[in-house]
């Protein structure tokens, strides 16, 4: 017994796109050949287990009879093997079926604002990542230039994950090679605890300066807090405010006094920015996590403020 089918109704019974029906005839993860017309014919055992891969039920007429609910499932179940195209193998797309998903409608494209700068558009990488070249993507610039704001996987009809692939391709990179201050500032913030390399007696006798003009200007008694434990907010610091925009602080520090806030701010590993994020450094990224949750513990604080 055989199983025909277009790949129209086929990508439809199992609520996926039909270019990923496609793949996976091409790469053999479905045993079909083409038949007459557009129709390709399966066995029927293949088509059996297929089903049971996705948890549903064979279809008896596959023109009229399937399950609307299988719409919302994605083929995630579905191991498929790493694509193979000029003896290239894609790596970056850990999952294939996202990847295969990708109509290259450009939706994504008209949603970034910084599509056409240096001829970036988020389609192509997709492309070039589901194409395997990996390496010319790892010495493009564009995964640099792209703000990580995520508006192009936002208006993905698709939901390509677009965000994660293009920090999957920073964090390829080598470290000596990614742009100048994201990689510096990390190492400064794992070696001194902030992104600019502040030392520790310069900030802390700024904050306490900064508490005394706040105090003279309409805040009677104000003293910056530092290290007090108990309080209920810990206050990061994004490291350029003490580095050039002092000032900016007491905005903060002023709502704070008038809602009678119970806050604080450290006085070691104190920043607030995650440049870890951004250079795709993940252990470093953790390393500067856990610094701001030791030092929740450590001062008994019950809620944090991010100023990014
Ligand atoms: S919006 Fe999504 S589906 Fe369309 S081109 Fe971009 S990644 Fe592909
Ligand atoms: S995340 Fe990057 S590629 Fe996507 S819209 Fe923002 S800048 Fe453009």
């Amino acid at each position: 017994m055989t199983y025909e089918f277009k790949v129209s109704e086929l990508a439809r019974e199992f609520g996926v796109h039909r270019n990923t029906i496609r793949n996976w005839i091409k790469s053999g993860s479905i045993k079909a050949e083409s038949g007459p017309g557009r129709q390709y014919v399966m066995k029927w055992e293949d088509y059996q287990a297929l089903c049971e891969k996705f948890g549903r039920k064979p279809c008896l007429n596959p023109r009229q009879d399937y399950d609307p609910a299988m719409l919302q499932k994605i083929s995630a179940d579905v191991a498929l093997p790493p694509l193979a195209i000029n003896n290239r193998k894609k790596t970056l797309c850990k999952d294939p079926t996202w990847a295969d998903t990708c109509l290259t409608c450009g939706t994504c494209a008209s949603a970034c604002p910084i599509s056409g700068v240096d001829g970036l558009d988020p389609r192509k990488i997709v492309r070039m990542a589901v194409l395997g070249l990996e390496d010319e993507l790892l010495a493009s610039e564009w995964p640099w230039k792209c703000t990580m704001c995520g508006k192009c996987e936002e208006a993905c009809p698709m939901n390509v994950e677009i965000v994660q692939l293009i920090r999957c391709i920073r964090s390829r990179r080598d470290r000596d090679k990614v742009p100048g201050p994201i990689h510096k500032g990390v190492s400064m913030c794992l070696e001194r605890g902030n992104n600019l390399g502040i030392p520790k007696e310069d900030f802390l006798f700024l904050l306490e300066e900064l508490g005394e003009e706040l105090a003279e200007e309409g805040c009677p008694g104000f003293a910056t807090p530092v290290d007090a434990y108990g309080a209920r907010l810990l206050v990061t610091v994004n490291s350029k405010e003490p580095f050039a925009e002092p000032d900016d602080m007491k905005w903060w520090w002023k709502i704070f006094y008038a809602a009678d806030e119970s806050w604080t701010i450290s006085a070691d590993n104190w920043e607030g920015v995650n440049w870890g994020l951004f250079s795709g450094d993940d252990e470093a990224m953790k390393t500067i996590v856990g610094r701001i949750v030791n030092n929740l513990r450590r001062l008994n604080c019950s809620a944090l403020l991010l100023p990014e």
